[in-house]
Formats: structure tokens, C-alpha cells, sequence
């Protein structure tokens, strides 16, 4: 269903929203683990300085192309191919675990965001089967683990940002068995409504990151110089093609 492709070296799965969730679907039908990367400029700019992550990122089951950047350097190889944003993916995971009476777990953000996003789920999925939750400043990470391991979990949204939650997850894979697990970043904070998200215009024109770098200036030192760098290089790396 989907096909795999090489930005620097970094895989990206082509394929559409639909049939991302087709996936996780078929993962927890199948009793798979499976987890995904929803992958931005930063990430390929960070996993080429750390050969652990690049590790993480090459088994990943599913890649899929979050930022405005991937989308980009994709269609700089000629490859149309739309946005999958971890927030809308994961949002859709959610109503999927209400919908088809899925355990699902939430790891991270602070306690007050966990706590007003678990009273917002249960009141707008009434029936979602929340079968752990905790909040993403721990110091125990094995006991965190073994905790998850423990609640069964069939979907696990995990927003530690990256790359920690890419490497929690890679250690969940060894331990569960029929869950689909997605690091989803800052999503809590939007679920919860503790942070608003780009209004859908600038959504719409790719601009998501600049409306986030205004609301959150300290963010540009995340951005600049990684993005031009990641899109100069993709410039020549699709010269090379
Ligand atoms: N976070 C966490 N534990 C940590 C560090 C960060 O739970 O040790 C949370 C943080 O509270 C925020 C999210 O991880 O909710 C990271 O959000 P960010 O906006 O940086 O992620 P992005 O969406 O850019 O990937």
C-alpha cells in the first residue's frame, strides 16, 4: 500500500491519511506492533549527528511526512504527496479507539495539561477506554515502561517531543504486542486546549511552523538555521537522483 522513499537518506512512506489509519487498523487487527514517525526537517537534521536515532528512525514501521519541509524536498524528487500532521493522525486515532472499543494510553506533557486533556476526552469520547495515563517528567523510565506494558495498551500516543518519545517507543516494541504507538510532540498541549493550534488557513499554506515560531518565539532556534540547511541539502540531494 504504501511506498518507502529516501530523503538524505532518511526514509518517507508515500502514501495518504486514509491509508496511514489503514495501517494502524491493520496493525491492531493483526496484533503487530507498529510505531510511527511523523518526520520533519528537524528530525533528519538531528539523526545525522546521532547515529542512535537515524537507528530508531530506519526500523520504524511507518514514516510518515509531518512539516512543510518533507513536503518539499519530496516534490523536489518529483513525489506529490500530501501532509500528514501527527496531530490530525493522532486525533483520528482517538476517535478509532472509541469507536472500535481500543485501550488506548497517553504519556506526556505536564500534569496539568494530562489532566485537563483526560477530562476533555471524557467528555467528548464518552466511551474511549483510557487504560493509562501519565504525565511526561518522570525519572524512572523502566517503571513507566513495565506500567504501559502492564495496561495492554492497543494505541499509545506518546508526546515527550522529539526524539525521546522515537526512543521510548522503540523500547515499547520489544514489550507490547497489537499496538500502534505514535510520538505526537506538542499535540496534548492542542488537544487540551492549553495551546492553540495554527487556524486552518495558515495550516492550508504550509505555514503552521511560523504561526508556532510566533506564538512561541524561542522555537526559531529550532527552526534556523536547521530547515534552511535540511532544504538546501535536499536541493542537491535531488540533483544527485
Ligand atoms: N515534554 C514532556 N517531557 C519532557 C519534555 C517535553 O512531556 O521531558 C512534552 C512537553 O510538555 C510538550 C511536548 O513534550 O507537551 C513537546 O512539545 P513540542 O512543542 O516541543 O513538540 P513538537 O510538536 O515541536 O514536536
Amino acid at each position: 500500500m504504501k511506498k518507502r522513499v529516501y530523503l538524505q537518506g532518511f526514509g518517507v512512506d508515500l502514501l495518504s491519511f486514509s491509508q496511514a489509519l489503514e495501517c494502524a487498523c491493520d496493525a491492531v487487527n493483526n496484533m503487530d506492533n507498529i510505531q510511527i514517525i511523523t518526520i520533519n526537517p528537524e528530525m533528519i537534521e538531528a539523526a545525522k549527528k546521532d547515529k542512535d536515532f537515524a537507528n530508531v528512525i530506519k526500523h520504524a514501521e511507518l514514516i510518515v511526512p509531518d512539516g512543510v519541509g518533507i513536503k518539499i524536498a519530496l516534490a523536489l524528487k518529483g513525489y506529490k504527496q500530501e501532509r500528514i500532521g501527527g496531530c490530525d493522525l493522532s486525533y483520528e486515532l482517538v476517535k478509532l479507539c472509541e469507536s472500535n472499543g481500543w485501550r488506548l494510553a497517553l504519556l506526556g506533557a505536564k500534569e496539568e495539561v494530562i489532566q485537563t486533556l483526560l477530562s476533555k476526552f471524557k467528555n467528548d469520547f464518552p466511551n474511549l477506554n483510557i487504560v493509562y495515563s501519565h504525565n511526561g517528567y518522570f525519572d524512572n523510565e523502566n517503571e513507566i515502561l513495565n506500567d504501559i506494558s502492564k495496561s495492554n495498551p492497543q494505541v499509545l500516543l506518546c508526546a515527550l517531543g522529539a526524539p525521546k518519545q522515537e526512543f521510548l517507543i522503540y523500547r515499547l516494541k520489544e514489550m507490547l504486542q497489537g499496538c500502534v504507538m505514535i510520538g505526537v510532540g506538542g499535540s496534548f498541549d492542542v488537544f487540551s486546549g492549553c495551546t492553540k493550534r495554527a487556524p486552518v488557513i495558515w495550516q492550508k499554506l504550509g505555514l503552521e511552523w511560523l504561526y508556532r515560531v510566533i506564538v512561541q518565539p524561542e522555537r526559531i532556534k529550532r527552526i534556523f538555521p536547521t530547515l534552511p540547511i535540511f532544504l538546501f541539502e535536499s536541493i542537491i540531494d535531488s540533483i544527485k537522483k
